[in-house]
């Protein structure tokens, strides 16, 4: 009966995630749809060439990326997992984001004890930071006050990271259904940012927890373990 029970579960997660990509896949090709049809009809005109060369390629793009993403989240990788020092890792990513984060006006501060560490893959664990800060950067988009703050501190076997946004805060019913894959309240967002974090986080050891407030902001926690001997202890 458990098996079954099991069975009856993996098959429901499947068809939601069905019908997400379905979903997804559909909204970018009906739009080259579209502007395919009317090429041969509205070809000698301007604008219409204009918007063909705005839109097209960017749906293209977009299909690209919710594949590129899929494929990460199921192409079964297991995470080589290293020491790491937290403030230099933490660095070398900030030095992606410094540019936007200066032009978006945000506020931004790592405040990291020099000898922490991490036992973890360098490269998922970036692909989580990554999402976290370009989540927290779209959430401030609209936000009078913008700061961002990441920090770190230990406790017994883990290092916690957290990044603190003063973004637009997620409802109840956003901090339920974030990890769901799809599950997006962007224009143009896919909503797979935050599943594949949590199952990259998961492998590695660790958790994530968050906190947020509609309308102040949010506090997101990446939990994970400090070096080898305390991987595994529980
Ligand atoms: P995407 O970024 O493509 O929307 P994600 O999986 O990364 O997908 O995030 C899912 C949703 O969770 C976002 O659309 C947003 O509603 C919410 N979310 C995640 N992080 C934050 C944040 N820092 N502040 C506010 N909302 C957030
Ligand atoms: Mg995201």
């Amino acid at each position: 009966l458990h098996e079954k029970l099991v069975i009856q579960e993996k098959m429901r997660a499947i068809g939601q995630l069905s019908a997400g990509i379905a979903h997804e896949i559909r909204n970018p090709l009906t739009s080259i749809k579209t502007f395919v049809e009317l090429l041969p009809i509205k070809y000698d005109n301007p604008s219409f060439r204009e918007a063909i060369k705005e839109h097209v390629p960017s749906e293209i793009n977009r299909l690209n990326q919710i594949i590129e993403d899929l494929l990460d989240y199921s192409r079964p990788k297991a995470p080589k997992k290293e020491l790491c020092i937290v403030k230099e890792w933490l660095n070398s990513i900030f030095i992606l984001f410094e540019p936007t984060l200066r032009k978006e006006n945000i506020d931004f501060s790592i405040n990291v004890d020099e000898e922490l560490t991490i036992y973890a893959d360098k490269q998922q664990l970036k692909q989580v930071l990554v999402n976290m800060i370009l989540n927290a950067i779209d959430a401030m988009k609209e936000q009078e006050i913008k700061r961002l703050k990441i920090s770190a501190f230990p406790n017994e076997k883990f290092t916690t990271i957290q990044i603190e946004d003063t973004g637009r805060g997620m409802t109840k019913q956003e901090i339920e259904k974030c990890y769901d894959p799809f599950f997006t309240t962007k224009p143009t967002g896919v909503g797979l940012g935050m599943t594949i974090s949590l199952k990259l986080v998961k492998e590695n050891g660790g958790d994530i927890e968050m906190e947020s407030l509609y309308g102040k902001g949010t506090t997101i926690q990446i939990i994970l373990p400090r070096s080898i001997e305390k991987e595994g202890e529980s």
